[in-house]
């Protein structure tokens, strides 16, 4: 032991020799202009090996690192520790023991709880700088390569403002968003609101009533993509929420979650001035989507969903799922869906129930 640290200075000095503490850990990488990228060595069954970055440099914490289909970062903290923490599963204790047993000095800092939240907002800067990294595609390139607003959704009878604020359009750059022909892309982005993390795409056509598809009018020939939604390759829904990236400063600060099936209804919810709605993309809230909430500890939680069968089960799950951890308001809509409502019909049933 060689010298005394804290923990910040510790994850520096291990942040030095980046390659060898990977090593260290058996994690495989490859290098990238800012450091490495790999598989996420975090999460089971991780097969993506550009899901997985991390970076040399950084003002405050070299060697921070991100899980960009799982966040795991989140879960451990996104400095060498967590990395460590994430990567052994032992513990804060065992992870500054490898940490210092690995930069030979000694670290005096008492172990704290998770710093994610705490940290989050000045990580949030610091990424924010990352902004050239060609591996991921930044929001203001999406918006480069998207028609907005798209006629579709304006049908539907959303604003332009609204379609606008989300980045909703047709394509023009087949590269970047596959398989959208005929389609209105809806970019998703990652925690920061940065990078894109993939896409859903809505076809433009209304599902036939003979065949139940959703195609071009006219005969019903067999039509290879007809589905009335589709992802990107390799997105995880069940691992993110549609509108994170904004409405997680909403729902810290007023206490309230509402929660929603799919983008449409988050549009819907901001247009009527509700800004900390977010969606689970169908009707299931996965624990991970959950966690992601919980960190954010609102204390009520509203539940929207279809007035149908369907929507009323998928409240019953997610009651008892979320029951003993908030108060839930399942607000009562006179229309089978949000997207059926007007703003003021929204207004009127939403905000008894979201104010505290
Ligand atoms: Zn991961
Ligand atoms: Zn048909």
């Amino acid at each position: 032991m060689t010298s005394n640290n804290d923990i910040n200075a510790l994850c520096r000095l291990a942040a030095t020799r980046l390659d060898d503490l990977l090593d260290a850990l058996g994690v495989e990488y490859l290098p990238t202009s800012k450091g490495y990228s790999g598989c996420c060595p975090v999460h089971e069954g991780a097969d993506n090996d550009r899901a997985w970055m991390i970076y040399k440099n950084g003002d405050t914490v070299p060697g921070f690192w991100r899980c960009y289909t799982h966040h795991c970062e989140e879960e451990y903290d996104k400095n060498l520790l967590g990395l460590v923490k994430g990567i052994r599963k032992k513990g804060p204790g065992d992870a500054i023991k490898f940490l210092e047993d690995f930069t030979q000095s000694k670290c005096t800092e008492e172990i704290k709880p998770p710093e994610s939240l705490v940290q989050s907002m000045q990580y949030d800067i610091l990424e924010s700088v990352e902004e050239d990294d060609k591996e991921y595609i930044t929001r203001t390139e999406a918006r480069k390569n998207l028609q907005i607003p798209c006629q579709y959704f304006l049908r539907r009878g959303f604003s332009p403002a609204i379609l606008n604020m989300y980045d909703v359009g047709y394509s023009y750059n087949m590269d970047m968003f596959p398989n959208t022909k005929c389609r209105a892309v809806i970019p998703i982005y990652d925690d920061t609101g940065t990078y894109m993390v993939g896409y859903t795409a809505r076809i433009i056509y209304e599902k036939c009533k003979y065949c139940k598809k959703y195609h071009i009018q006219g005969p019903c020939l067999d039509y290879a993509t007809s589905a009335k939604w589709r992802h990107s390759e390799g997105l995880h829904t069940h691992t993110l929420l549609y509108n994170w990236w904004s409405a997680k400063h909403y729902i810290r600060t007023t206490g309230t979650v509402i929660l929603v099936e799919g983008p449409g209804d988050v549009w819907k919810l901001e247009e009527a001035g509700f800004h900390n709605s977010v969606a689970i993309f169908g009707s299931v809230l996965s624990l991970k989507q959950k966690d992601k909430i919980d960190k954010c500890m609102p204390r009520k939680m509203l539940l929207v969903a279809d007035n149908d069968e369907a929507g009323r089960k998928a409240i019953k799950r997610m009651e008892t799922m979320c029951g003993d951890l908030y108060n839930i308001c399942v607000p009562r809509l006179p229309a089978n869906d949000i997207g059926d409502m007007s703003i003021e019909d929204i207004r009127k049933t939403i905000f008894p129930l979201a104010k505290n």
